[in-house]
């Protein structure tokens, strides 16, 4: 990913390529969701304009981060790079697309927290070795990126980021220069790292798709119908299917858990470079994260996610006149509630399409109605009705809170939430950014308490048990620890404490 590591003060940005987003600016939070860390795109193409396909397949992984994007190709030995703050939309134009040809391309959508908000740390990272450059964009975090920087720098290394990412390109780029090949030198910097990492690095000789042992944050492989019809081969990875879709490209298979593909000429070639991989797909990344119209195993998560509001509408009914979902994420499990429930689905909140992330400070009026500038809720609608409102998830309350009080204010007589995901306890360390411990609302009141306090009639949580059960599947193969606090990767001590509220040790 792109968190900064906390070692940031030690390391300088290049003053001149600070952006016009200051450091200091204090977005504006209207939405209190985890946000997802970033996405990543590569692709093997050389009868495509590899610029255009990077461009829209980062198009289509926005949701993943919003606050840079990076585009990097190799022209044979030549990389031509492109990094910006902003959205692709905003970062990228023809002209400057037509000034990046090649054949591989590497790019990167990143999202970080208020504060690190500097392009130098907007991927593809770049490093130049023995055989070349190498471009790597990162999906996920280091749990162990302190000691990982200690070591490089123990080896006289430097560090132009405040990333971890950063850190695994420095390890491999050691490994090259130490006499290495590519994916030799690849497979060493993965043994270094502990954490979540979805890959894709871009070398003058190939292109690189590589995941965790055990596999946390998604990333697929596609194929490209090649336009030149001269039968040479086209690959495309993406952290997600939609990231095909709008391409064009077919679907082939998931990167493994563990697993390296190595994109060359000659095709695609794999190897499993952890020795014991067990896979451990974020399952908020189902819940939530990815869009609804990614496929995850076989299927969409449109699909997924009225799955789970069936299941939610068998676990906690309720007397109701109608079920509206929270846009966008919490409408396919209002559909399913409502299938399951017989109650009449519609749509009581109108989501204004166009908001983003902004800068502006609003009046303090509209702070104190806080969600309108996102949702307006339809009053012939709601008014009189006993409503069941259907959301993902809720991580500190603030924003349920603003949302019951708007439906309220809107004549809703009732107010049933349901969430469609178990209560959410615990902070994420595999890259994704949630409230530590004790902003997170679940984890310091009881479900009574957290009624009250976001002000509904009744609250419904989804269980860990029907969670699993809609995902067809049991818990082997997913990181629940959002959850349960059970977490497949160890997270160090001092991390842990950064975090999580850990029991007083006595001396
Ligand atoms: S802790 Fe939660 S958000 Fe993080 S990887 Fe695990 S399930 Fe996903």
């Amino acid at each position: 990913m792109s968190h900064p590591t906390s070692f940031g003060a030690i390391l300088a940005c290049d003053a001149a390529q600070v952006s016009t987003v200051s450091d200091s600016a204090d977005e504006v939070d209207f939405w209190d969701k985890p946000q997802e860390a970033c996405g990543v795109f590569g692709a093997y193409a050389p009868s495509e304009d590899v610029a255009k396909l990077a461009y829209f397949g980062l198009f289509a992984l926005q949701h993943r981060g919003q606050e840079s994007a990076g585009i990097v190709t190799f022209e044979g030995t030549t990389l031509h790079s492109h990094k910006q703050m902003g959205l692709v939309s905003q970062v990228f134009n023809e002209e400057i697309l037509d000034q990046l040809p090649g054949a591989i391309v590497v790019g990167h959508n990143r999202y970080s927290t208020t504060g690190s908000s500097k392009v130098c740390n907007a991927q593809p990272a770049i490093l130049q070795t023995r055989l070349g450059a190498l471009a790597l964009a990162h999906n996920g975090n280091l749990v162990n990126a302190l000691t990982l920087r200690d070591d490089l720098m123990a080896k006289e290394h430097a560090t132009t980021t405040t990333t971890d990412s950063e850190l695994i390109a420095i390890a491999m780029a050691d490994a090259v220069n130490a006499g290495q090949s590519w994916c030799e030198a690849a497979i060493t910097a993965f043994k270094q790292a502990q954490g979540a990492f979805s890959l894709v690095i871009g070398t003058p000789d190939g292109l690189i798709g590589a995941r965790d042992p055990n596999g946390i944050r998604p990333l697929v492989i596609g194929t490209l119908k090649d336009p030149a019809q001269d039968g040479s081969i086209q690959y495309v990875l993406a952290s997600e299917t939609c990231a095909l879709d709008i391409l064009g490209a077919t679907y082939l298979r998931d990167v493994a858990p563990g697993e390296l593909v190595w994109i060359t000429p000659e095709g695609l070639t794999s190897q499993l470079w952890a020795a014991q991989p067990e896979p451990k797909l974020c399952i908020f990344e189902l819940i939530y994260f990815a869009r609804p119209d990614s496929d995850f195993h076989g299927e969409s998560l449109y699909t997924y996610r009225m799955r789970l509001g069936r299941q939610l509408a068998q676990e906690h009914p309720i007397e109701a006149d109608l079920v509206m979902g929270v846009p966008d994420s919490g409408i396919p499990a209002a559909i399913g509630y409502a299938e399951v429930s017989g109650i009449a689905y519609m749509e009581g909140l109108i989501k204004n399409r166009y908001v983003g992330r902004t800068f502006i400070q609003p009046t303090q009026s509209m702070r104190e109605d806080g969600i309108r500038m996102k949702l307006n809720p339809l009053r012939d609608v709601l008014t009189g009705k006993r409503v069941v409102v259907v959301d993902d998830s809720i991580v500190r309350g603030t924003t349920s809170r603003k949302l019951v009080s708007a439906l309220r204010k809107a004549g809703a007589k009732e107010v049933h939430m349901r969430i469609s995901s178990p209560p959410v306890t615990h902070p994420c360390f595999y890259g994704i950014d949630t409230d530590s411990q004790d902003q997170l609302v679940a984890a310091n009141l009881t479900l009574p308490e957290i009624a009250e306090k976001i002000g509904v009639d009744s609250l419904g949580y989804l269980s860990i048990p029907g969670m699993l059960q809609a995902a067809q599947d049991d818990d082997r193969n997913f990181c629940n620890a959002c959850f349960t606090g059970d977490y497949p990767v160890d997270v160090p001590e001092g991390l842990k404490r950064s975090k999580l509220k850990l029991e007083k040790v006595s001396h």
